[in-house]
Parts: structure tokens; sequence; C-alpha cells
């Protein structure tokens, strides 16, 4: 990657301070491999605080999203439909078991997927509906989880950027609550972090067995640990999905802050809607889409920019000026490995997001003079080239 000395980076992994001396406590304990006290107070805290019915630390969300493949019985030419705009495990864990993806458009306001085009493409072979709540920013999920049922279909939310997000209406439910499964990830860029690092949540109870034991390299080690059985052995297909128990130690540094984590996050992104809004050159530019079913959890603040080559330009602009933003997401529909074997229609509005939007800056210890900064130039660049 070329080098550039960034005076404001994209992001910034937060250390809590803590993840040193919970990591030297799993060490003392004599327990490293996975599945120790610290993997349960971690899967423990996503229960008692969300409360989904089960969950299951695994080294990352793509593991989370190949075992949620895996529970859903996915045979080869099953058909699970998924947005374009999306991160590639979503797509991957599931063409690993042999499906056919089914690519719908985002929505013209965000680029969450569309509600509307997702019915139209179900057929008898659509075993699930996958979507993931870009920028932590609830899709229309009510809206989704009905369809889902009425078609006896698995709902899979991918919960990659939404920890601690929620859907409100009538009362406020935790993101990743609806799906029969939600796949969280810990990598760096997330809002908390091992470095990598994801969770299985399990909404639905019929399949809380057969995840542990494919967990658990498709053995019924949990019931062996529960002393449920005299021996482990192989029972259902499975593979190494638990990080050790220094990874867990570093998560659950994490998560003993996720409060403070959260509420920084959140005011950054909050302050960059407040100083952008204000610009008068802004209704070129569209701002992240919150519908009022939706909050921001802090974790990507994005524009979308009206053109390609405006977007390309904006991201150099600030560039030269040492700042860094990002696009993102290559719309998985026309990537190399997947455009000749989709058939459908064009997604203009994925390709929208894949070509005009950039993400800025967001991280727990970016300030508020360094969001000013950041406005200013944009400010600049839009009265010069929009
Ligand atoms: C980061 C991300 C993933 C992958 O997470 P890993 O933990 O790196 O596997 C999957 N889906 C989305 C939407 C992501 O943003």
């Amino acid at each position: 990657m070329e080098k550039v000395n960034y005076k404001i980076t994209y992001n910034r992994p937060y250390v809590t301070g803590d993840e040193a001396s919970y990591m030297i406590k799993a060490v003392a304990s004599g327990k490293l491999s996975g599945n120790g006290i610290f993997t349960q107070r971690c899967q423990d805290f996503f229960i008692n605080k969300y409360g989904f019915k089960a969950s299951l630390l695994t080294n990352s969300c793509t593991a989370a999203l190949e075992m949620s493949a895996i529970l859903c019985n996915i045979q080869s030419g099953d058909e699970v439909i998924m947005p374009s705009f999306t991160f590639v495990s979503m797509a991957n864990a599931f063409v690993l078991r042999g499906a056919k993806i089914v690519f719908a458009d985002s929505s013209e306001f965000s680029p969450n997927i569309d509600v509307k085009k997702i019915e139209s493409l179900i057929t008898k072979k659509t075993k699930a509906i996958v979507v993931v709540h870009y920028a932590g920013i609830s899709c229309d999920i009510i809206e989704i989880a009905k369809l889902a049922k009425a078609y006896n279909l698995f709902l899979i939310e991918d919960v990659a950027h939404s920890i601690d997000s929620y859907y409100h209406g009538d009362e406020k439910i935790p993101l990743g609550k609806f799906g029969d499964f939600a796949t969280f990830s810990f990598h760096e860029t997330k809002n908390v972090t091992c470095g990598e690092g994801g969770l299985l949540a399990i909404n639905n109870e019929n399949y809380i067995e057969r995840a542990e034991i494919i967990w658990e390299k498709g053995t019924n080690r949990a019931d062996f640990n529960r002393k449920k059985v005299k021996k482990y052995e192989w029972v259902d297909i499975g593979s190494s999905f638990l990080p050790s128990e220094l990874t867990a130690a570093f998560l659950l540094a994490q998560l003993d802050n996720l409060e403070n984590i959260q509420k920084q996050r959140v005011g950054v992104f909050y302050k960059y809607f407040e100083e952008l809004k204000k610009l008068s050159s802004i209704e070129k530019i569209q701002l992240p889409y919150i519908p009022e079913y939706a909050s921001s959890n802090g974790h990507l603040f994005y524009l979308v920019l009206p053109t390609k080559e405006h977007r390309n330009k904006l991201i150099n602009y600030l560039k030269d000026r040492e700042i860094q933003v990002v696009f993102h997401y290559q719309s998985l529909h026309k990537s190399p490995f997947y455009k000749n074997k989709f058939k459908g229609q064009k997604l203009l509005n994925s390709e929208k997001y894949s070509d005009c939007l950039v993400r800025l800056p967001i991280y727990y210890s970016l300030n508020f003079n360094d969001i000013i900064i950041i406005v200013s130039e944009i400010e600049k660049f839009s009265k010069k080239y929009l």
C-alpha cells in the first residue's frame, strides 16, 4: 500500500487499557484454549445485555456466517438473497455450501437492502435472506422478518457494524434480535475489537445444540464438558470456530467498557451530522439516512457524492491535506468471481454506493477539532468542485 503520513487517519483502534491485565489473568489461569471463563463471560455479556437465546464466540464474523450457512443446511443449488453492497464474507459463507446468491439492490436512500426488491426474488429454491445493517443503522428489518416468516425462510442478520444499535418501534429492540442468527465482528475496524474475532448470536432455540457441535469441530464436546456424555465423539460436520481465551480476555476488557466506547463514537457521528448540515453546499451531498425507526451506533459515517469522479476527487483532495477517507464495498454482483454467475437485473443503487460513497474518519479518540477541520475541508472542496 502507498505510504502517506496522514494527520487524521480513517481508523484508530481503541484500547481501554484493561486488555493486558485481563490477558495476564487468562495466562495465569493455565487455560489458554477456547471456551474457558473469559469466553463464557463474553458470551454471557451478549445474552444478558441483548437477550439472545445463546451466543458462541468465534474467530471472526466470517466464521459466524459460515456457521450460519451450515445451520441453515444449505445444499447445492439453494438460493440465498442478500444485498450486493456488502462484505464478501456474507456471500462466501453460503457459496462455500453450494448456494446460488441472488443479489438484491440497495435502497435509493441508503445502502441498506431495499425491502421492496426482495419478494420478487423469492423462488421455491430460496432458503434464506441475509441482511446487513449498513453503518449500524437498521435496515427495514421488521418488514424483512415478516417476509422471511411468510415464506418460511431463514433470516440472518450480519451485525458486524451494529453492536449496540437498535430498532425503535413500540419498544427498543437490539439489532441482531430479529434473525434466526446474527453475526458480530470484533475486527480491528469495528466499535469493539480483539484484533480478529466474532460471535454467533442465536435467537432460534432449535439450533443451539447443533451450533455448539459445529463450533466444536463436529463433536459433542460441549455436552462432554457438562458431563452429559462420557466421551466426546464425531457427530456432525464442523470446524475450529472458537478463539483462544487470550482473545476472549482482550475482548472482555472492551465489552466491560462498551458504554463508554459507544458514547464517544455516537458523539462523533452526531457531531459530523450537525456540522455538515450547516454547510451551504450540502444539498449536493447525500448524508447518512436514518429512518425514524433507526439510530446510529457511531460505527461509520458516510457521504454519497453526485458522481464517481467527484468521490475520487474528494478522496485525493483530502489526501493532499493529510486526511484519510476511504470508499467501501464493490458490488458483489459485478465482482470478478461472481459477474458471470449473476443473471439478475442491474442493481443501480448498489453500484451508486460502490462508486459514490466515501467514509469519513470515525474512532474513539477523534476529537471535535478534527471534525471541524475535516468538515471545513469538505466545504472548500464542495464550493470548488460541486
Ligand atoms: C467486517 C465485516 C465482516 C467480516 O468480519 P470479520 O470479523 O473480519 O470476519 C462481515 N460483514 C460485515 C458487514 C463487515 O463489516
